[in-house]
C-alpha cells in the first residue's frame, strides 16, 4: 500500500506524493508519485525517469530485475507523458547523490508505472532552458509555463502579491473589486470598448484604471482601499507595455503627499529586501523634483545606477567665439552636457556614431571634447578646439567635474530639447560603456511635476497625470495666470530607470475640479456628460484623498531580473496585442454582430486588413 507523505511545510491533502518532497528520512516507504516525464535515460538494463511537477523532480528507476512490468512501461514512455509511479523510496547508490536537487539523496524504485496520458513531442524542449522563438512560446503558452523560468516567475509573482496583501491589510486597507464594464476614464490612452446589446449604439468602456471608482469609494467612507486591479488601455505597444496589465491600486482618505510616499516606500523597501536578489542602492529613496530630474538626468524616470550627470554649462560660454553656441544662447537656449570618464581615447568612428545617435534623438549636432594634459595644461582635442580659450576649457572641466582622460559631450538647443536629447544620450552611453551598476536596484521619487502639458496638435492644455490631480496649494493662483507653471501634488516611483507607477493627491472640491476641466477646454455640457457622476459625489461630503497605482507586472519584471513584461504574465499578448494561443482578436459571426447592432467597415488599407 502506498503511503501518503505530507510535506512538512504544507497541509495540502493529496492522495499521492509530489515530486519535490521525498528526503532521506522517507527511505523505506512505498509512495505514489504523479507528474510529467522530464527526462528519460535508458541505460539498457536500467531506465531512469525524472518525474517532474511544480514542486520538483524525483528520480524513478525501472529495474527489470525488480519489476519487469514497470520496466516494460518505462520503455515506451517519452518526455512529457503524465505518469503515476508507485515504488519504494531508496537511497541513491554511493557517488550518485545529486546535491542540486532537493530530492537528490533518494530515488524511487518503481513497482508499477501507469501511463495516465501520453504526450506528443512538444514543439520545443521543456527540460532545457534553450532560446525558443517567442511566437512559438506564446502559441503553446501552457507548455512554456511548464518550463522552469516561467514557473519561477509566476511563483514569485504569487508570493509578492501575497506579501502586498498582507502589508496593506496590516495597515487597515480593504480590498474592493470594481467593475470591468464602466464608462470611459481618461488616463491618457484609448479605451477598449464593449458594445451594448440592449442599448443599440451604446458602449461600455473597459477601465483604463479604477481611478474614479476608487475616489468614489473614498466619498463612500472606505478610507483605505486597495485592489490588485486589471487595467486595459488600447495603446500602441512598446516592449514594456501590455494592453491589459495589473496595478497595485490604492487610495487613502485624509492624507497628503507625505503619507502616500511613506506607505509606498515602506511597501517597496520591504518587498525588495525580501524578494530581490540585489540590495537597494539607497534608503530612504532619493527624491527629485520633476524639474531637477529633467535638468540633471534629462528624464522623468532617471536611472540612478550610474553617473554621467548632466550639467548646464551655458555660463562658461557667455563670451564664446563659437558662432553656434553664441546664437543658441542669444535665442534663449542652453548649452548642457556631461563627461564620460576615461573615454578621451574615443576613436573617430565612435565619435561619429555618437553624433549620429544624438541626431537620431533630435539634436542638430553634438560637440565633443577629449580632455588631455599638455605639459601641465588642460587642453581639448575637439572640432571646436580653435574656438576655445584655456579658461573656457578649465571652467567647463570644473563644471562637469571632468579632467584629463575624460570625454565631454555637449548639446546646444532650447532647454527642453537639450534636456531630453542629453537624457537619451546619457542612457545610451551608460549602457554602451557598461557604466550601469547592475548589482543594485536604484529607486527614486520624482515629485512636483507640472499639472498640465500643452497638446500642440489639439492646441489645448491637458493633464500631465490625470485631470483629478490636485494642484499644489501655493500654485492655485497660477491656474488663471499661467497654467504651465502650476505644479501638481503628484509623484512617480522610479526603479532602475523604469516608471513603476504614478499617483497624486486628488481634487475633492467641485469648483476646483470644474476649473481644471475648463482649463482643459471642456465646456459645461461635456463636463456634465463625462464626469457629472464624480462632480455630484463631491457635493455630498468628499474627504481629501490621494493614492497611487504601482504597476505589478513591472515590479515583478524587475524583481525577477527579466527584461520583458511577457515573462511575468501567465498569458500575455504579443506586441501586436494578439493572444497567439487563443487566437484573439478574432472576427465575430454575423449573428453576434446583428445582436450587437454592429456592421464592420473594413479599412481600405491593405496592411491593416491583412490581419482580418
Ligand atoms: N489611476 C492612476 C494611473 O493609472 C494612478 C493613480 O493616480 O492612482 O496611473
Amino acid at each position: 500500500m502506498a503511503e501518503r507523505i505530507l510535506s512538512t511545510e504544507s497541509r495540502a491533502v493529496r492522495r499521492y506524493t509530489t515530486c519535490g518532497e521525498l528526503r532521506r528520512q522517507h527511505i523505506g516507504r512505498t509512495v505514489t508519485l504523479k507528474g510529467w516525464v522530464h527526462r528519460r535515460r535508458d541505460h539498457g538494463r536500467l531506465i531512469f525517469l525524472d518525474l517532474r511537477d511544480r514542486y520538483g523532480i524525483t528520480q524513478v528507476v525501472a529495474n527489470p530485475a525488480h519489476s519487469s512490468a514497470a520496466h516494460e512501461v518505462a520503455e515506451h514512455v517519452r518526455a512529457e507523458y503524465v505518469l503515476a509511479v508507485t515504488g519504494q523510496v531508496v537511497a541513491r547508490p554511493e557517488g550518485t547523490v545529486n546535491p542540486a536537487l532537493s530530492t537528490g539523496e533518494i530515488e524511487v524504485l518503481a513497482d508499477q508505472i501507469e501511463i495516465i496520458n501520453p504526450a506528443k513531442t512538444p514543439p520545443f524542449p521543456i527540460a532545457e532552458e534553450t532560446d525558443v522563438d517567442e511566437s512559438l512560446r506564446l502559441e503553446y503558452r501552457y507548455l512554456d509555463l511548464r518550463r522552469a523560468r516561467l514557473q519561477r516567475n509566476l511563483l514569485l509573482r504569487h508570493q509578492v502579491v501575497r506579501f502586498i496583501r498582507q502589508y496593506l491589510e496590516e495597515r487597515d486597507f480593504v480590498e474592493v473589486e470594481t467593475p470591468m464594464l464602466i464608462k470611459s476614464t481618461p488616463e491618457g490612452a484609448r479605451d477598449y470598448v464593449v458594445p451594448s446589446r440592449i442599448f443599440p449604439g451604446h458602449f461600455y468602456a473597459l477601465p483604463q484604471s479604477p481611478q474614479q471608482l476608487k475616489q468614489l469609494l473614498m466619498v463612500a467612507g472606505f478610507d483605505r482601499y486597495y485592489q490588485i486591479a486589471r487595467c486595459m488601455r488600447d495603446e500602441d505597444l512598446r516592449a514594456d507595455r501590455q494592453p491589459e496589465f495589473t496595478q497595485i491600486d490604492l487610495e487613502m482618505s485624509f492624507v497628503d503627499v507625505e503619507d502616500v510616499l511613506e506607505l509606498i516606500e515602506g511597501l517597496y523597501t520591504e518587498m525588495f529586501e525580501r524578494f530581490a536578489s540585489k540590495p537597494l542602492q539607497a534608503k530612504p529613496f532619493p527624491r527629485l523634483t520633476y524639474e531637477e530630474a529633467m535638468r540633471r538626468y534629462g528624464s522623468d524616470k532617471p536611472d540612478l545606477r550610474f553617473g554621467l550627470e548632466i550639467r548646464d554649462v551655458s555660463s562658461v560660454f557667455h563670451d564664446t567665439s563659437f558662432g553656434v553656441f553664441r546664437s543658441v544662447l542669444a535665442q534663449g537656449g542652453v548649452i548642457r552636457g556631461f563627461a564620460v570618464p576615461g573615454f578621451s581615447d574615443a576613436t573617430r568612428s565612435q565619435l561619429d556614431q555618437l553624433t549620429e545617435i544624438a541626431r537620431s534623438f533630435g539634436a542638430k549636432g553634438l560637440v565633443w571634447l577629449a580632455l588631455q594634459q599638455d605639459s601641465g595644461h588642460l587642453t581639448a582635442r575637439s572640432p571646436i578646439a580653435k574656438f576655445l580659450s584655456e579658461d573656457e576649457i578649465a571652467a567647463l572641466a570644473q563644471r562637469l567635474q571632468a579632467g584629463p582622460g575624460d570625454l565631454v559631450l555637449l548639446v546646444a538647443d532650447a532647454e527642453d530639447t537639450a534636456a531630453t536629447i542629453l537624457g537619451r544620450l546619457r542612457l545610451h552611453v551608460g549602457r554602451e560603456r557598461k557604466l550601469i551598476d547592475e548589482s543594485v536596484h536604484a529607486f527614486c521619487w520624482v515629485i512636483d511635476p507640472p499639472l498640465f502639458e500643452w497638446n500642440e496638435e489639439e492646441q489645448r492644455w491637458e493633464a500631465m497625470h490625470h485631470p483629478f490631480t490636485s494642484p499644489r496649494d501655493e500654485d492655485l493662483p497660477l491656474l488663471d495666470s499661467d497654467p504651465s507653471k502650476v505644479r501638481a501634488k503628484a509623484y512617480d516611483l522610479v526603479a532602475d530607470g523604469f516608471e513603476l507607477g504614478t499617483g497624486s493627491i486628488r481634487i475633492h472640491r467641485r469648483e476646483v475640479q470644474n476649473k481644471i476641466f475648463n482649463i482643459m477646454g471642456y465646456d459645461d455640457n461635456e463636463i456634465e456628460r463625462r464626469f457629472g457622476h464624480l462632480l455630484r459625489a463631491f457635493e455630498y461630503g468628499a474627504p481629501p484623498h490621494g493614492g497611487m497605482a504601482p504597476g505589478l507586472d513591472r515590479t515583478i519584471m524587475i524583481l525577477a531580473g527579466e527584461s520583458s513584461l511577457r515573462e511575468v504574465i501567465a498569458f500575455p499578448k504579443n506586441q501586436r496585442a494578439q493572444d497567439l494561443m487563443l487566437g484573439a482578436p478574432s472576427p465575430l459571426d454575423e449573428r453576434q454582430l446583428r445582436e450587437l447592432h454592429l456592421r464592420v467597415v473594413y479599412p481600405e488599407d491593405e496592411a491593416t486588413n491583412a490581419l482580418a
